[in-house]
């Protein structure tokens, strides 16, 4: 094999391979790069050597086909590399020693194995251009991708939202779900749990009722869901009434009640309710259609929606309610009573509930038993925070993809085709973005003062409309560009 390899090396069998076949003759090869902060294993030889050998047949059939070598640089791989060689391990600590000098770092250690992959390539047999790779932190890759988000936004398919994701309000970043479950940061801990009266608008002293083990996102309370399917019952206690779904009629135990009228959830939606902090502008305060996600398995069959689950963001979204955040990125209160603040969303809890003790709102409190994560970093117990992402539309081009897929010559046909056309069919939109460092920056430059937005699609479009003068080696990373600012064309202001 050696002596093969040498033999195609001195004779640059493979180069010869590719220059005598008709440059309008193309066979292309699409593959995805792997990062070089890792060695190969078994698995990447397994997926190397099918895409050797697809070009290879091609080019016997006549066809050029021009294979080049790529890097994958960007991204947590090497973030997470870098954090635990600099002794780091939150944003803070980047941020304040310099995401310049976090970047630069990255830079230097993104390609340490490759050497190591060199000689894997090399001696497996595979024919691609080797040493003239092309990286992801190239300036040319780069600007590429912003060429592509321009001509994305421009067809409408991108747009900003919120991600729910599990929070750190002390690291102040996301935690994934796959970090979580690998360091099982989850704790049983007992807290208080609340049914809460919300009081229906236009019927007398009634009231639904909503159980919730986050009192504090009862601030932000949107909306409440109901499912139009399930039997709900109106009960008269004392001289109120309440409302619930039947099945979970024993959340009532302890009180003396009548049955007085029975109906569907379809009933009750469309209806308003009085709010218990009114911080929502725009369409709140209804109770909407939770479809069958809404059970009587937990709670009361009416779920009280606020921003701070992804149940509850899908169907304020569905619905177009009012986006209400009342925490800042530390997890304290920004929105709310004026009292309160300031305070840490878990000292909430306890204001909350002796505030709707007060207004007779507080139906029942009880102590329940839960397992609740925490950071893996700093033991601080998380949240689900709504974090601004930046999203690609699915839904808009899913019939087109679920189209193309049908052109797709799939091996072995049948269950595969019918996988990947099950994916297409259930993909969420996509996030494309990180709140994070090591990465081409997202090429949108927002006004301070209006609502102005401006995408920029190349490194020209960029030296044309900055503030700044763009020296011909201008990097397109995060810390090189948070300082170039354009001027809003609307106002004038600045724009970041
Ligand atoms: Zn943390
Ligand atoms: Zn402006």
């Amino acid at each position: 094999e050696l002596k093969i390899i040498n033999f195609w090396e001195k004779n640059k069998i493979f180069e010869k391979s590719v220059k005598q076949r008709p440059v309008t003759k193309q066979y292309v090869f699409y593959d995805g790069p792997p990062f070089a902060t890792g060695t190969p294993h078994y698995g990447h030889i397994l997926g190397l050597t099918s895409k050797d050998v697809f070009p290879r047949f091609w080019t016997m059939k006549g066809f050029r086909c021009e294979r080049r070598w790529g890097w994958d640089c960007h991204g947590l791989p090497i973030e997470n590399l870098a954090e635990k060689d600099l002794k780091i391990s939150e944003k803070k600590e980047i941020e304040a020693g310099g995401v310049d000098k976090f970047n630069a770092y990255c830079r230097s250690k993104v390609l340490g194995y490759a050497e190591d992959w060199g000689k894997v390539v090399r001696r497996m047999g595979k024919w691609i251009e080797f040493d003239n790779s092309y990286k992801t932190m190239d300036k040319s890759y780069m600007e590429t991708i912003w060429f592509i988000f321009k001509k994305l936004y421009d067809k409408k398919l991108i747009y900003e939202g919120k991600k729910i994701l599990m929070y750190c309000p002390r690291c102040e970043t996301p935690i994934s779900k796959a970090e979580i479950a690998m360091d099982n940061s989850y704790k049983t801990v007992t807290e208080k749990s609340i049914i809460v009266s919300f009081k229906l608008k236009g019927e007398k002293n009634t009231f639904l009722l909503a159980w919730t083990t986050t009192p504090w996102t009862l601030i932000g309370n949107v909306a409440l869901a109901v499912n139009s399917r399930m039997d709900y019952v109106n009960v008269k206690v004392g001289s109120n009434y309440f409302v619930l779904c039947k099945e979970s009629i024993e959340m009532i135990n302890g009180e003396k009640y009548k049955i007085v009228d029975e109906f569907k959830g379809k009933e009750l939606v469309g209806k308003g309710y009085e709010p218990l902090y009114e911080t929502a502008e725009g369409k709140a305060y209804v109770v909407v259609n939770g479809g069958k996600s809404v059970s009587s398995e937990e709670g009361t069959g009416i779920v009280h929606l606020a921003l701070y689950g992804e149940f509850d963001y899908d169907i304020i979204k569905k619905n177009k309610l009012s986006i209400v955040q009342h925490l800042d990125e530390k997890g304290r209160l920004i929105k709310g009573p004026e009292e309160w603040l300031g305070e840490w969303f878990k000292d909430l809890d306890k204001n909350i509930i002796a505030d709707l003790d007060n207004k007779n709102l507080l139906f029942k409190k009880l102590d329940f038993s839960h397992s609740y994560p925490f950071c893996y970093r700093c033991e601080t117990p998380l949240f689900y925070n709504a974090v601004d992402s930046w999203f690609i539309n699915i839904e808009k081009i899913r019939d087109k993809l679920l189209k193309e897929s049908k052109k797709i010559n799939w091996y072995p046909a049948g269950k595969v085709e019918k996988r990947f056309e099950y994916i297409i069919k259930t993909a969420p939109d996509w996030t494309i973005s990180r709140n994070r460092f090591w990465a081409t920056a997202i090429p949108v430059w927002k006004c301070s003062k209006c609502d102005e937005i401006r995408i920029i699609g190349s490194i020209d479009e960029l030296r044309k409309n900055a503030v700044e003068k763009i020296p011909k080696n201008i990097d397109l990373h995060k810390d090189v560009m948070d300082n170039i600012h354009l001027k809003c064309s609307k106002c004038g202001s600045v724009m970041n």
